[in-house]
C-alpha cells in the first residue's frame, strides 16, 4: 500500500493546525522549540537548565518525570517526588511544559503541572492510555512507535480525536530499521507527507534518531527542511552525568548554535 492508499481518518481532518499554549501558538509560523534535558534528575539541575534555556529565548520545555527505560533497574525517573518542586519551577520561571504520561496514574499526577501531555513511542499503541490522554482536556504530543506504520500512528491519534482531543501534535522521532549508525532511522518522508495530508502540527525528534550528540544537528536540519513546524529535543547542562540518554543531549550552547542557524534560515 503507497501514502495515497493511506485513508485519513475525519476526526483527524478536523483536528486544529494552530495549538495556542500559554504564551506561544505552535503550528502558527514560529518554530517551536522543546528543548530541556531527557530526565528531570533534581530541582536544582531543572533549573539550572530551564534559566540557560529560557536565555537562548526557548519557552516549551521537555519535563521528564516519568521514564519508559529498556531496563527495570535503570532510573525511572523521579515520579511522583518531582511533581512538588516541578510545579514552583514552572510558576518561578512562567514556562510551558511538556511531560510523557506512562499510564492512567502518571497522568493524573502530571494533569495539574503538564501543558502537553506527552505519549511516547513505547505507548504510541496503547489504546486505553491514549482515550484516557484524549479526554483529559490538554493537547497531546503522540511520538511515532518506532516500529508502526503510518495508519497506526493515524490510528493512534484518532483514539486521542474520538476521546475529544482535537489539538495533537504529532511527533516523529525515528523508526527501528536496519541502521547501525543511529539509534533509529529518521523517516523525513513522514514528515513531509503528513504536513501534506493533516492539520495538525508536526514536529521532529532528532535526539532520540540520532542516539548521540554529532548527528542531532544534521537530523534537525533535514526534518525542518521537510516541514517539521518545531522540534523536541534533549539538552542538558549536566549530559555527562545524566541518567539517561547521556550521549545525544546537547549543551545549551551547541544548542544554542543550532537554533541560531536554523533561524537564519539555513534550512
Ligand atoms: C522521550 O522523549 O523522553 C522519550 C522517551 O522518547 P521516545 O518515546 O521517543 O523513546
Ligand atoms: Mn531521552
Amino acid at each position: 500500500m503507497w501514502n495515497h492508499e493511506i485513508k485519513i481518518p475525519e476526526r483527524i481532518a478536523g483536528c486544529a493546525g494552530e495549538i495556542t499554549v500559554n504564551d506561544f501558538c505552535i503550528g502558527g509560523g514560529e518554530f517551536a522549540w522543546i528543548a530541556g534535558p531527557c530526565a528531570v534528575e533534581s530541582a536544582e539541575m531543572f533549573c539550572d537548565n530551564v534559566s540557560k534555556l529560557k536565555s537562548a529565548g526557548v519557552k516549551l520545555f521537555r519535563c521528564g518525570l516519568f521514564k519508559p527505560r529498556s531496563s527495570p533497574d535503570s532510573f525511572q525517573g523521579l515520579r511522583k517526588d518531582g511533581i512538588g518542586f516541578i510545579a514552583g519551577i514552572k510558576k518561578e520561571f512562567g514556562i510551558t511544559l511538556v511531560s510523557e504520561a506512562l499510564d492512567r496514574e502518571s497522568l493524573q499526577l502530571l494533569l495539574p503541572v503538564a501543558d502537553i501531555i506527552q505519549i511516547g513511542s513505547r505507548n504510541a499503541l496503547n489504546y486505553e492510555l491514549l482515550k484516557d490522554a484524549g479526554r483529559s482536556g490538554k493537547p497531546v504530543l503522540l511520538k511515532r512507535g518506532f516500529s508502526i506504520t503510518v495508519a497506526e500512528w493515524l490510528g493512534a491519534a484518532d483514539y486521542l480525536a474520538a476521546s475529544g482531543c482535537r489539538e495533537i501534535i504529532f511527533c516523529e522521532r525515528g523508526i527501528r530499521t536496519v541502521t547501525e549508525i543511529s539509534r533509529f532511522t529518521l523517516d523525513v518522508a513522514v514528515i513531509a507527507w503528513l504536513r501534506q495530508n493533516v492539520p495538525s502540527p508536526v514536529i521532529v525528534d532528532p535526539s532520540h534518531a540520532a542516539g548521540c550528540c554529532s548527528l542531532v544537528p544534521p537530523l534537525l536540519m533535514a526534518g525542518a527542511a521537510a516541514g517539521a513546524q518545531g522540534a523536541l529535543i534533549e539538552v542538558n547542562e549536566q549530559a555527562k552525568c545524566a541518567n539517561c540518554d547521556a550521549g545525544q543531549q546537547l549543551s545549551v550552547q551547541k544548542f544554542t548554535e543550532l537554533k541560531q542557524h536554523l533561524e537564519k534560515g539555513c534550512r
